[in-house]
């Protein structure tokens, strides 16, 4: 694998969410070539990342000439012009770039992105709106890493019904259909923990289940 520092990140389209990815990037110690369309955008990036064009990167030419196309993973984030994301997305299967992500205004865009061999479609509206409801609808929630359609892997800071009891006196898997992958004591992470080990307070607990199945245990 390579070091972040030997890889080239490519970013195309700086709008808010452009803007903060190579921003991020940049910061995090990689290699970014940011470009846009419009000129006031790319000034607004150019002293933060190795390089900035301004380019209608629609045109194979530019994007070539731009270095973009040798980059290892490009990031395509233009939601609102669905035909230049589409045509962006082409242009950099067909010069090779090892790996595409792209950002989808709507579920068509998005299988359309897929159909064309994007590695990663991503949703960040949808997803972050997701993530909002489910921190405001299950108490205690600290992190989230979906798994498939249903389910996700959540971390949640232990609650007062938990403390002091027996991970088996407390039967969450049949009680509520969850399971307890890990314990975050202080420094210490207890993998697999077993029946006997009990929950204190300051624990953040690391459980597997649907969102339905967290907002029932942590509403007792
Ligand atoms: P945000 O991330 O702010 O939500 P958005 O999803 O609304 O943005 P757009 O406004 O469609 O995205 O575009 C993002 C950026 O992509 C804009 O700054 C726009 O100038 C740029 N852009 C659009 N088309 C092209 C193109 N063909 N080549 C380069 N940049 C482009």
């Amino acid at each position: 694998m390579k070091r972040i520092k030997d890889k080239i990140f490519g970013v195309i389209g700086l709008g808010r969410f452009g803007y903060h990815v190579a921003k991020t990037l940049a910061q995090g110690g990689a290699e970014v070539i940011a470009c846009d369309s419009d000129e006031e955008k790319v000034r607004r990036i150019a002293d933060l990342v190795s390089m900035a064009f301004v380019l209608d990167a629609t045109d194979e030419k530019a994007l070539k000439e731009s270095g973009i196309a040798n980059a290892d993973t490009v990031i395509v984030s233009i939601g609102e012009n669905i035909e230049a994301s589409i045509l962006i997305v082409v242009q950099l299967k067909e010069l090779g770039v090892k790996e595409v992500i792209a950002k989808a205004a709507n579920p068509m865009h998005g299988k359309i992105l897929e159909r064309l061999g994007v590695d990663r479609v991503i949703y960040p509206e949808r997803d972050m709106a997701i993530r909002l409801a489910h921190s405001l609808l299950i108490g205690q929630f600290i992190e989230e890493i979906p798994i498939g359609d249903q389910f996700s892997v959540f971390e949640i800071r232990a609650f007062e019904a938990l403390f002091g009891k027996t991970l088996r006196d407390l039967d969450l898997r049949k009680r509520f259909g969850v399971s307890v992958l890990a314990i975050k004591r202080q420094d210490s992470m207890l993998v697999n923990p077993s029946g006997e080990e009990k929950i204190l307070e300051g624990d953040i607990l690391v459980v597997l289940g649907t969102t339905e199945q967290l907002v029932k245990l942590t509403s007792q």
